[in-house]
C-alpha cells in the first residue's frame, strides 16, 4: 500500500504507526544543500570536512595570530562524544576503590555469602587493627578515666572521713567543757559532808529534838549570845577585822536551844490565832511562814549568827545597804561565814533573802560558796527547798520586840 510520494505506510496489529522513509537513490540520504554550501557527510575516517562560505570562499580557521590552522584529519577526532563503546578504561580513583570495597562489603552482608574478595583483605585488616588500637586504647583511657575518678572519690572520702573525725574530736571536746561548766562547780566531797560545820538543816532537813546535837556553846558578847564553842575563833577575828577597818557591826541573834525556838514558834502561833481569828492548825501554818518551825533553824545548832549594823538594826532588805552589812559580805568568807539567804536564792533556800543571817561553814566551804555565789545547798548537792516553803524570817525579831 502506497500513498505520496516514495513513503510507505504500514500498520501492524497492537502497534503504533511507524514512519519509514523510503530509501533516496544509491542508498544515500541527502540532505539538500543549502545555497552555496557543500555538505558531506562524514566519513569514518580521512573525510575532510569543509565548511563554505556562502560567497563560496572557504572557510578556514584562523589561529590568533593571524596564522593559518588547519585541522588534521588525524586531529579531527579531537572532540568526541563517549559512548559506552568507546569509553576508555579509566584508572579508577582511591574513592573507587574504597566505594568498590564498601559495596562490595554491603553486598556480602546483604548476599552473606563468602569473605571478601582477596584485593581488600589487606585493607579490611588494617581497618579491624585501627579498630582494634582504637578499642584497646579507648578501654585504657576508660580504665585510667575510672582509676582517677575513684582515687579522687577515695581522696574526698578520706578528707571527709579526716574532717568528721575532727568535728567528733571538737564536739566531744566541747561536750566535755560544757559538761564541766554544768558540773563545773568544786562541791563539797562526799567524805566532807559529814563534817559538823556543813550540818544541813532547812524545811526539807529537819531535826528532831533528839537530833539536836549537844552543842557546846560559848557566849560572845555582854548580851549573852552564844555559838558553837568550835567557831568562836574566827567570829572573833571577823569582828576585831571589821572593828579595825572601822566597822561596827552587832550580834543579834546566835544560837537557840530547841526549847527557844519553840517558845518563839507557839507564840507566833497564839498571835496569829488573836490578830486574824484563826483555828490553832491554821496559826500553825501561818506561824511557820514568819518563825521557823523548831528543828528547821540553823540558830538550834549555834552556827548561825544574825548580824546587824549599828547603825541600822532594823531586818530587812535595806540592812545590806549599809557599810557594816557591805563589809561583812565581802569578807565574812575569809572567817569560814558565809550570807546563808542570799538575794534570788529562795527557790533553793526556802527563805526569803536575809542580808543579817550568817552561817559558819569552815573556811573552804565559804570560800567555794562566796567565789561561785552559789548556796550551801548547791554546795553540798541537795535537793533544792523550794520557794513555795520560804519564809519571811528565821529571826526572833518578833519576840524581841
Ligand atoms: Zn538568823
Amino acid at each position: 500500500m502506497e500513498s505520496g510520494r516514495g513513503t510507505e505506510y504500514r500498520k501492524r496489529p497492537g502497534e503504533s504507526i511507524q514512519h519509514r522513509r523510503r530509501p533516496s537513490e544509491g542508498g544515500e540520504r541527502r540532505r539538500r544543500p543549502s545555497e552555496g554550501t557543500e555538505y558531506r557527510r562524514r566519513q569514518p575516517e580521512g573525510t575532510e570536512h569543509r565548511r563554505r562560505q556562502p560567497d563560496g570562499t572557504e572557510h578556514r580557521r584562523r589561529q590568533p595570530d593571524g596564522t593559518e590552522y588547519r585541522r588534521r584529519p588525524s586531529e579531527d577526532t579531537g572532540y568526541r562524544r563517549e559512548t559506552s563503546e568507546n569509553r576508555k578504561p579509566r584508572r579508577r580513583a582511591p574513592e573507587d576503590v574504597l566505594y568498590t570495597q564498601r559495596s562490595e562489603k554491603s553486598t556480602e552482608h546483604r548476599s552473606g555469602s563468602g569473605g571478601y574478595k582477596p584485593r581488600y583483605r589487606g585493607n579490611i585488616r588494617r581497618v579491624r587493627q585501627r579498630n582494634l588500637r582504637v578499642g584497646i586504647f579507648l578501654l585504657v583511657l576508660l580504665v585510667g578515666i575510672a582509676g582517677a575518678v575513684n582515687a579522687i572519690k577515695a581522696k574526698q572520702q578520706e578528707a571527709a572521713a579526716q574532717a568528721y573525725a575532727e568535728q567528733q574530736a571538737k564536739k566531744e571536746i566541747q561536750e566535755a567543757e560544757e559538761k564541766e561548766e554544768d558540773n563545773g562547780l568544786k562541791l563539797a566531797d562526799e567524805s566532807e559532808k559529814d563534817q559538823w560545820y556543813l550540818k544541813l538543816v532547812n524545811a526539807k532537813n529537819p531535826m528532831t529534838q533528839e537530833d539536836v546535837p549537844e552543842v557546846a556553846t560559848e557566849t560572845i558578847d555582854a548580851n549573852g549570845y552564844q555559838v558553837d564553842a568550835r567557831i568562836m575563833g574566827d567570829l572573833e577575828d571577823m569582828f576585831a577585822d571589821a572593828q579595825a577597818a572601822g566597822r561596827n557591826p552587832v550580834i543579834c541573834s546566835a544560837f537557840r536551844s530547841w526549847d527557844t525556838q519553840e517558845y518563839l514558834y507557839q507564840n507566833k502561833i497564839q498571835r496569829v490565832m488573836a490578830e486574824e481569828g484563826l483555828s490553832q492548825e491554821e496559826a500553825a501554818v501561818e506561824a511557820g511562814t514568819v518563825v521557823a518551825v523548831p528543828g528547821t533553824s540553823e540558830h538550834q545548832i549555834g552556827l548561825a549568827v544574825d548580824i546587824v549594823s549599828s547603825e541600822y538594826m532594823n531586818l530587812d532588805e535595806k540592812q545590806m545597804e549599809t557599810e557594816d552589812q557591805q563589809w561583812l559580805m565581802e569578807n565574812s568568807w575569809k572567817y569560814g561565814f558565809i550570807l546563808r539567804y542570799p538575794l534570788n536564792k529562795s527557790d533553793i533556800t526556802g527563805i526569803i533573802f536575809e542580808p543579817w543571817h550568817y552561817r559558819y561553814v569552815g573556811k573552804e566551804a565559804a570560800k567555794e560558796i562566796y567565789e561561785q555565789d552559789i548556796t550551801l545547798e548547791e554546795y553540798l548537792g541537795a535537793e533544792p527547798v523550794g520557794s513555795s516553803q520560804a519564809i519571811e524570817s528565821d529571826s526572833e525579831e518578833e519576840t524581841l520586840e
